[in-house]
């Protein structure tokens, strides 16, 4: 069964659950985003992260020229290294992959990104963030051919070769859409979708296809994303999407076992 994990950026992730419970797997695909690694390089580099929130209540880092060599530097040169790293200690051969190498996640860049600043929604240039247009699913299943586990994530790059930030959740959920993988799971630092945030006994055990709009107003901020990202992926033909919590032991299979919120 192919399988492709993501694994939280946030503060209150977990990692060592995570490695310990994909140690063993074959066909796993693990993606990777790494906010809070970004927001602490970019303070150290006196580049903070700003945010957007566009029209529609989708949040965004904003990725201008400096704050994205920020994240690539916390993503691809940090994150993703560490993870390769923290795998090999526990005896799995991984294989680091941004976006950019061998063009694996072909964007195309965001035009005329429209924000709400102070009530009023504006124009933004200057931003490079763009949405994934094609995945090669041959170079990762050349990769998963030789017995390596590839740790994917952002940033990507357009046709004519820009880098451009993409949203981690939408990589994992492209990434298992070109994979036909049967489930991808979203591990987070929350036990799964709350209907109510502040209540971590009120998570919303199921839901279907049809219900992804119903239950998008309770879905907050990044989590929103969260659930945009499981309605791409099932429309891609992934069997099923489990948003999870990171900080159990094995989370993996407990996601696969149900725990958590299960789209489907
Ligand atoms: P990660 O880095 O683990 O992918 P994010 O910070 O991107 O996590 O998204 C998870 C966050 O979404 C939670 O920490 C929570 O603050 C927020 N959130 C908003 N609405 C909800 C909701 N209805 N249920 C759960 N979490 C929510």
């Amino acid at each position: 069964m192919t399988l492709v994990v993501k694994v939280g950026g946030a503060a209150g992730n977990s990692l060592d659950p995570v490695l310990a419970d994909l140690a063993g797997r074959r066909d796993v695909v693990l993606v990777h985003g790494g906010s809070d690694r970004v927001d602490q390089l970019g303070a150290a580099m006196q580049r903070p992260s700003e945010y957007l929130t566009s029209p529609s209540g989708v949040v965004s880092r904003r990725s201008d020229p400096a704050h994205l060599e920020v994240v690539i530097l916390a993503l691809a040169g940090g994150v993703q290294t560490d993870l390769v790293a923290a795998l090999a200690r526990r005896g799995v051969r991984a294989l680091g992959l941004s976006g950019v190498d061998g063009g694996l996640l072909r964007a195309k860049r965001k035009e005329g990104t429209r924000a709400v600043v102070d009530g009023r929604v504006v124009r933004v240039t200057d931003d490079w963030s763009g949405s994934i247009e094609w995945v090669d699913a041959d170079l990762l299943r050349a990769v998963l051919g030789l017995g390596l586990l590839p740790v994917v994530g952002p940033p990507a790059i357009t046709g004519a070769g820009e880098i451009v930030n993409v949203d981690a959740d939408r990589v994992a959920a492209r990434v298992a859409g070109a994979l036909g993988a049967e489930a991808l799971v979203l591990l987070t630092n929350v036990p799964g979708l709350l209907r109510d945030r502040s209540d971590p006994a009120s998570v919303i055990p199921r839901v279907d296809r049809a219900e992804i709009e119903a239950v998008l107003p309770v879905a907050e901020g990044r989590m929103r994303k969260k659930v945009l990202a499981a309605r791409d992926a099932l429309d891609a033909g992934v069997g099923r999407v489990v948003i999870a919590p990171s900080t159990v032991d094995a989370p993996i299979t407990g996601a696969l076992a149900g725990r958590g919120t299960v789209i489907q």
